[in-house]
C-alpha cells in the first residue's frame, strides 16, 4: 500500500503569489538598480521577489516601503567551497538578516542562514558543474535551481532537472524552483534574462512571513510559461490539469513513470496510475513553444 505525500497548494487556502528568487542589481553585477528591478517585475505582474547580489546583502527595507502592493525579500547569492570539478557552489539565501561571509564553506553557510530564519536554495547546479554527490554532501537546503533563465539564455545550460531526480532517486528529496538570475543582460541574440521564469506560491497572507512559510511546507510550483490548475492525488492515481499542453510528463525512479504527448490537439489533463514501486513523482507540462511547468515531488511512503 502506498501512502502520497503532497504539500498540495491545489487543495490549501489562500492566495496565489507569483514571484522570483534570484535577482542581482548595480550592488554587484546587474545593470538595474533595486528599485529598477522591482519597478520592471511589478510592473511584469509578479507580487514579490528577493533580491540576491553577489556576496552582499542588499538593503531592501525603503524599497519594500514604497510599494504598498509588492514584496521584496532580502537575500544574498554566496559563493564558496569547490565541488568535486573545482567550481564554487552558488547558495542563495533568502529572507536574511546579516550579511552571511562565504568563509564558512557551504555547510557553514547553510547554516549561518538558517540560524537567521532564512532558506537556502542551491544555485544552477548545471552551470556550476555540480555532481551528485556535491549535493548529497550538503544538508539543510530547502531545494535546487531547476531552471535558471540567464543560464539557459546565456550559454544554453538552464536546466538541472537530472540534477533533480539523480538526487531523489537516492532518497534526498528536496524543492524545485524555476529562478530568472536576472542581470538585465542581454544582446542582439541573448534575450534579456528578466520576467522570463518564476514560482507560484500558495500563501495565507501578503506577507513576507506567509511567502516564506509557503516555501518551507512546498506549497508551490515553478513555471517559465504554462500554468498548472489542478493536482489531484489519491492512493492509486495522479492528476493534473494544465494550460493547453504538448506533453505532460509523470517523472519518477528510474525507467518508472509516463509521458502523455499531444497529437493535433493540446492537452489540458492527464492521469497517471501509480504502479507501486515509486518512491517519489513529478509532473511536467510542456506547451507549444517548449516552456515547461513543473510540480514539486509527491513522495510515496510504503507499509512494506
Ligand atoms: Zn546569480
Amino acid at each position: 500500500m502506498a501512502f502520497p505525500s503532497f504539500p498540495n497548494p491545489f487543495r490549501t487556502e489562500g492566495l496565489w503569489l507569483k514571484g522570483n528568487l534570484h535577482i542581482h542589481t548595480t550592488n554587484s553585477d546587474g545593470a538595474l538598480n533595486p528599485y529598477q528591478m522591482a519597478f520592471l517585475y511589478r510592473a511584469n505582474g509578479y507580487n514579490f521577489i528577493a533580491i540576491t547580489d553577489h556576496d552582499k546583502l542588499t538593503d531592501v527595507e525603503g524599497l519594500a516601503e514604497r510599494f504598498n502592493d509588492f514584496l521584496v525579500l532580502p537575500g544574498e547569492e554566496i559563493g564558496t567551497g569547490r565541488s568535486e570539478v573545482g567550481t564554487k557552489y552558488h547558495l542563495v539565501a533568502i529572507n536574511l538578516r546579516e550579511e552571511i561571509s562565504p568563509e564558512g564553506g557551504p555547510q557553514g553557510v547553510i547554516e549561518e542562514v538558517l540560524k537567521q530564519g532564512g532558506e537556502v536554495i542551491v544555485a544552477h547546479p548545471y552551470w556550476s558543474s555540480l555532481t551528485v554527490n556535491d549535493l548529497l554532501g550538503l544538508d539543510g537546503y530547502l531545494g535546487l535551481e531547476i531552471f535558471n533563465s540567464t543560464c539557459l539564455l546565456s550559454i544554453g545550460k538552464g536546466y538541472s532537472t537530472v540534477h533533480w531526480d539523480d538526487l531523489m532517486v537516492r532518497g534526498r528529496f528536496t524543492f524545485g524552483f524555476a529562478v530568472d538570475d536576472a542581470h538585465w543582460h542581454f544582446n542582439p541574440h541573448r534575450p534579456v534574462d528578466t520576467c522570463y521564469s518564476w514560482i507560484m506560491v500558495k500563501a495565507s497572507e501578503f506577507t513576507v512571513e506567509s511567502v516564506m512559510d509557503g516555501l518551507k511546507r512546498g506549497l508551490f510550483y515553478s513555471s517559465n510559461g504554462p500554468s498548472i490548475l489542478d493536482v489531484d492525488v489519491s492512493d492509486d492515481s495522479v492528476y493534473v490539469r494544465s494550460s493547453p499542453a504538448r506533453a505532460i510528463t509523470f517523472v519518477a525512479n528510474s525507467s518508472i513513470g509516463e509521458r502523455f504527448t499531444a497529437s493535433d490537439h493540446p492537452i489540458t489533463e492527464a492521469t497517471y496510475r501509480v504502479r507501486g514501486k515509486e518512491t517519489y513523482l513529478r509532473i511536467e507540462v510542456e506547451d507549444w513553444r517548449g516552456r515547461t511547468a513543473w510540480t514539486n515531488p509527491i513522495i510515496f511512503q510504503r507499509d512494506s
